[in-house]
């Protein structure tokens, strides 16, 4: 899909473009005025408008990778009880697949420089925007049930927008980077304190992809976390309350007082496992006798069932060594093997591992030198570098 020939052809047309120096309370105050370029990519048939910044709008490339393609039997729009329409799986989804990607059909930044006349500019954005594009987005509006909105600006405000990371280069403030996309499908999909799918911006294709993280049963609702869902309940609903308008009626949010309490326990269990100074490190575990065997592994095991209870298989954690994010799911797994091998327990090390491959496997995260080390690990567990260092200290006391 060519985008070139479409942004000249809007440059010689006319494209909006404001360099702006007067500043307004409602917006920020970055140190070089900026400028955006509203222009349409030729992405898909519904269209795509950007108001881009001009300097991504110069980094955007002439084209895009085609949209990965999915059977479109995967989702169905169904009606939500209290939430208006949602996205539904009619077919039994496993963890780790994908079940669309989809291109945004309105770009816009999170934060405007100030000055900017954003009326004039979402006019003209969804004036762009092919006729039946436009009357799909009119009724996405109606179906919430709200009222009609009353502009351009009312009706792109009652969309929930998902955050695409478009990186701005010489930037004077992280708000730039953020831009926020406009989905017909994907901001369908509700939320939930306990999401069953993830989605994620795919810069190559310029699309959303969706994916289970869990089972989802056939019929069952998908859903993705629009909230910091480690949070305890009265701050989850009231961030939604504020950020989206609506008060959360999720299985968590609706629990009694009691569960409640135990919902927002573990949550903040698994929230603050990394960082607990009530923990011993592994190497601490390790080398002190008087840390029991299965300290750690009692710990991790408990998240686990935390993470299932909670429907938090979202969560995922920086390793401290590489500052990379990992599913906390495979964190644990791997921190339960290393464990076993530390105590030289050649059947649930063997358990665990392969339990880890798995894991890696369905969310296509195993590359091939993890591959190998696993394989070596299964078949000579000596191999690992923590074999038998639990054991030794008992030896040793
Ligand atoms: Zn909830």
């Amino acid at each position: 899909m060519d985008v070139s020939s479409n942004y000249t052809q809007l440059r010689a047309s006319g494209h909006i473009a404001w360099s702006t120096s007067a500043p307004s309370l409602r917006t920020f105050y970055p140190a070089q005025p900026r400028t955006y370029i509203v222009r349409s990519l030729d992405l898909s048939q519904s269209g795509c408008v950007a108001m881009l910044d001009a300097g991504i709008d110069r980094l955007m490339p002439s084209r895009f990778n085609l949209l990965p393609t999915f059977k479109p039997s995967n989702i169905t729009l169904q009606t939500s009880p209290g939430k208006g329409l949602g996205l539904f799986s009619p077919n039994m989804v496993y963890p780790g697949e994908a079940l669309f990607a989809e291109h945004p059909i309105l770009v816009l930044p999170y934060a405007v420089d100030a000055g900017v006349p954003l009326r004039e500019a979402y006019d003209d954005m969804l004036s762009r925007l092919p006729a039946q594009t436009r009357q799909e987005l009119l009724y996405f509006c109606q179906s919430t049930g709200a009222h009609e909105p009353t502009s351009a600006q009312h009706l792109i405000s009652r969309i929930t927008p998902f955050a695409i990371p478009l990186s701005v280069p010489n930037r004077d403030s992280s708000d730039v980077e953020m831009h926020r996309g406009v989905f017909l499908k994907m901001s369908r999909c509700n939320h939930s304190c306990g999401p069953n799918a993830v989605w994620r911006w795919d810069p190559e294709s310029f699309s959303l992809i969706l994916t289970a993280i869990r089972y989802i049963n056939p019929g069952e609702e998908i859903t993705i976390a629009y909230t910091n869902v480690s949070l305890p309940q009265h701050e989850r609903r009231f961030n939604l309350r504020r950020s989206f308008g609506f008060r959360c009626a999720c299985e968590w949010c609706t629990l009694d007082h009691k569960s409640v309490l135990e919902s927002d326990a573990a949550r903040f269990f698994l929230s603050t496992f990394w960082d607990s100074p009530s923990r011993p490190s592994f190497k601490a575990w390790c080398q002190e006798s008087f840390y029991s065997s299965d300290t750690l592994i009692l710990d991790h095991q408990r998240a686990l069932r935390y993470i299932q209870r909670e429907g938090l298989e979202t969560l995922s954690s920086a390793l401290p060594s590489t500052g990379i994010h990992m599913s906390d799911t495979i964190r644990h797994i791997d921190a339960i093997s290393m464990c076993y091998a530390a105590l030289e327990d050649i059947d649930k090390f063997a358990i665990w591992t392969r339990r880890a491959a798995e894991e890696r496997e369905a969310f296509n995260v195993l590359g091939p030198d993890r591959k190998l080390v696993f394989s070596k690990w299964l078949s000579n567990p000596s191999c690992c570098p923590v074999w038998g260092a639990k054991k030794s200290t008992y030896l040793r006391g």
